[in-house]
């Protein structure tokens, strides 16, 4: 039988998220791949064109594109720079999705614009939503194109709420593996090293999120990603430790019944389905084996020594621009702190001072919210 050949852009390629979206489309064949964009890692991404042979590239970094053009002038592919190549690649005519695996703020115009194209947007970079939600969800449904969420959790309650559209959601249940500090008390967390926050007990990825995740920010930005996509206020949205990270996260309805997703914890899984959603193809690794898991541990986040959470919700409760002020003071203090800057506890402290200090804009526009960025800088230093 004919299949039709699902065609696919990917910024941020040569990342954790963009690499294994690329395993999935080695082991779909029905998938191909338009277009590819990284920041500066001109090595991975050369042998990424050489093996998926995409038509388009973007290295945002001019340098970098010049010296990829070069070493892959025998092949024909178009080599861009800069935003407005992050742009292109994103909005590529024949991709019918954009899988958005940048990381940070700059995912934000790429994703806007594909969403202007009508590509279908499996959706990774979770700071698109935290800043912009109030303007990518509405543009979305106006244009009538799917976020299909990457994120494990996400990609949790999204396929927990499967034939349940029409029924109101009560809360949700938001899993948190509870990172390398589990248990740490705040003294404890005076003396870690970055090298002790960039061991995830159970994901391998990418330096930030690792970080975020030490830091429970990650859970805080993934709460505002929920509500966004799952039109609920935070307030029935409820952070549950639960260290194996078996359960995804779950959906709890009017009459009480929870539906969760489960899983070995593998992000090729929820990127696999955002781009064949709502069909499931086989996955050759990772059958989940409950018996050999033997018992499953659950547990309340300590907000009082993870304050980047609690700072979530307080930034929740504000709106406005508040959510985009903690993403931006959180992506620069991440920064200085794997740069050896700063020390831990100084990352949830910048975002406090930032959200104490940055004035307040009830209905952001885009270019508040990239303005944002540089004004974080001025309040903490770049
Ligand atoms: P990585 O740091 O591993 O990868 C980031 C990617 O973005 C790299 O390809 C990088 O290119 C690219 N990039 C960064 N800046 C730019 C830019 N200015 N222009 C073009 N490309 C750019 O991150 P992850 O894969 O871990 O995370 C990506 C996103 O997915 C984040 O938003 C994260 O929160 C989210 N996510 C990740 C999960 C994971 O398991 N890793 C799970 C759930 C969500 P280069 O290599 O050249 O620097
Ligand atoms: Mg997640």
């Amino acid at each position: 039988m004919f299949k039709k050949i699902k065609k696919i852009s990917i910024i941020g390629s040569t990342g954790s998220i963009g690499s294994q979206g690329l395993e999935v489309v080695r082991n779909n064949p029905e998938m191909k791949v338009e277009t590819l964009a990284a920041k500066s890692n001109i090595k991975e991404l050369e042998k990424q064109i050489r093996e998926f042979k995409p038509k388009k590239v973007c290295v945002f970094e001019e340098d970098k594109a010049l010296e990829l053009k070069h070493k892959v002038k025998d092949l024909d592919v178009g080599v861009l720079y800069g935003m407005d190549g992050l742009i292109e690649c994103a909005c590529d005519n024949d991709s019918e999705y954009l899988l958005s695996a940048v990381v940070g703020m700059i995912g934000i115009l790429p994703t806007l614009w594909a969403i202007k194209s009508q590509k279908k947007i499996a959706l990774a970079n979770k700071e698109t939503l935290v800043c912009a939600g109030h303007i990518i969800m509405p543009l979305a449904k106006e244009k009538n194109v799917p976020i299909l969420p990457v994120d494990s959790e996400h990609s949790a309650i999204f396929q927990s709420l499967n034939g349940e559209r029409e029924n109101k959601i009560k809360k949700i249940i938001l899993t948190c593996s509870g990172g390398p500090f589990r248990g740490y008390s705040l003294k404890d967390l005076e003396k870690v090293t970055v090298g002790d926050a960039l061991k995830h007990p159970n994901w391998n990825m990418g330096k930030k999120i690792t970080v975020d995740s030490a830091t429970l920010v990650n859970k805080g930005l993934e709460v505002m990603e929920a509500s966004w996509l799952f039109d609920t206020c935070y307030k029935d949205i409820e952070v549950m430790i639960h260290p194996e990270s078996v359960i995804h996260s779950a959906v709890q309805f009017e009459d009480n019944a929870v539906i969760a997703q489960m899983g070995v914890p593998d992000m090729k899984l929820p990127i696999q389905y955002a781009l064949t959603y709502p069909k499931r193809l086989p996955m050759k690794e990772n059958e989940l084996d409950l018996f050999e898991l033997g018992s499953l541990t659950f547990e309340k986040p300590d907000i009082k020594v993870f304050k980047g959470l609690g700072l979530a919700f307080y930034a929740m409760e504000k709106g406005g621009n508040v959510p985009a002020v903690y993403n931006a003071a959180n992506e620069i203090a991440v920064g200085k702190f794997l740069d050896g800057k700063i020390g831990f506890l100084d990352i949830p402290d910048m975002i406090e001072k930032c959200i104490e200090k940055m004035p307040f804009i009830a209905n952001p526009s885009v270019d508040d919210i990239l303005g944002v960025m540089e004004e974080a800088k001025e309040y903490i230093g770049k």
